[in-house]
């Protein structure tokens, strides 16, 4: 599978030029960019054929089977509607889009045009998280009362930028990280928040968006999820725990980009380190991306995935400014 890569940023950088140079044949022929030069450095530093800023003249390249949407979040709905208008399979940067409806848009016109279109919401991808859902589906921990996600970071010094100091371009710690807990949230319980209570502020980082977010959501089963997402916490780690009434899984350093932490589930019988498969999380999306452009399967996360992990990060952001408890909207997604 060939790809373009629009937007030549530091997660196409770090991992996705890889995860799609890890497929037999796969890998990336094109980088489009704001700015030619930048472009030009991107391609020659990751051994890309073609670079430019025309979007048109990438997506008229009959050889590009797909792309990879990372620009900033506000160009991620217009480039992915002229995506799918050019035939492309799309595999699109969270959050999907700024606004719910056009996120649902995006969505809608890859269904109607059959072509696959997907997230990247590398959390459900790794090994422990997939560990820790099945250890729920097969009852370990009895029926869940509770999930509580910690996932207050330290922002580090390279994506001090629009993330941290435009709304415009849809920075803030709910669009950035908020989003992959409530698909993480969905993936492991299996259900969709129905409301939202938040909180939100600037605690060093922001500059006229929040940096730091603490929520509580309730699932339509009365499990209750507590959401912490922040930019400024050099020594905090990440934490994630589920509780139910015959168990709690308790997982440290798992809120990550890589294969890394622990996970300990306790019940009556005593506690047990529980072990899980340590491949790269976005490997394994792009593995299952192509295999639905295939016809085999699904991708990882899906369209709607996005349009639901939006939805959730939209009503916390509305709660914490409001004030007041969210019904959580999903745009009519399936
Ligand atoms: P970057 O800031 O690295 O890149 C975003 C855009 O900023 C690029 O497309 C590029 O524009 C421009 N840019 C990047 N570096 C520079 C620079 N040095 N000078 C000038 N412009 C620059 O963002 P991220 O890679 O962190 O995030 C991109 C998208 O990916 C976001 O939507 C984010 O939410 C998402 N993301 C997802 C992750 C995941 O795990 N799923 C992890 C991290 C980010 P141009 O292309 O025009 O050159």
């Amino acid at each position: 599978m060939k790809w373009a890569l629009i937007g030549a940023s530091t997660i196409a950088a770090q991992y996705m030029v890889a995860a799609f140079r890890s497929l037999a044949e796969g890998g990336a022929i094109r980088v489009v960019s704001g700015s030619a030069d930048r472009a030009a450095r991107f391609a020659a530093d990751h051994g890309i054929a073609r670079s430019g800023t025309d979007l048109d003249e990438a997506l008229s390249d009959p050889a590009v089977d797909a792309v990879y949407i990372s620009s900033t979040n506000e160009k991620h709905f217009p480039q992915a509607m002229a995506a799918i208008a050019a035939g492309k399979h799309v595999l699109c940067e969270k959050p999907l889009a700024m606004r719910l409806e056009d996120a649902v848009a995006m969505v809608r016109a890859a269904e109607a045009a059959g072509l696959v279109f997907a997230t990247n919401h590398h959390l459900r991808c790794a090994g422990s998280h997939r560990a820790i859902r099945g250890l729920i589906a097969a009852g370990r921990v009895g029926r869940v009362l509770s999930l509580r996600i910690h996932h207050a970071v330290h922002l580090p010094e390279n994506l001090r930028g629009w993330r941290i100091a435009s709304a415009e371009a849809g920075g803030g710690v709910v669009p950035d990280i908020t989003v992959h807990d409530a698909d993480l949230a969905r993936f492991l319980l299996g259900e969709d928040p129905v409301s939202v209570v938040a909180q939100m502020g600037v605690s060093g980082m922001g500059q006229g968006v929040e940096d730091s977010a603490m929520s509580a959501w309730l699932m339509p089963s009365g499990a209750m999820v507590q959401a912490h997402e922040s930019f400024t916490h050099p020594f905090a780690g990440t934490a994630l725990e589920v509780h139910g009434t015959e168990g709690s899984v308790l997982a440290r350093g798992v809120l990550t980009q890589r294969p890394l932490g622990e996970i300990e589930l306790v019940t009556a019988a005593g506690r047990e380190t529980v072990p899980f498969p340590d491949h790269d999380l976005y490997q394994q999306a792009v593995r299952q991306f192509a295999d639905a452009v295939a016809g085999r399967g699904r991708p990882a996360a899906t369209g709607w995935d996005g349009v639901k992990s939006l939805a959730v990060a939209l009503a916390v952001r509305e709660a914490a400014r409001s004030g007041i408890r969210q019904q959580v909207s999903y745009g009519g997604a399936p």
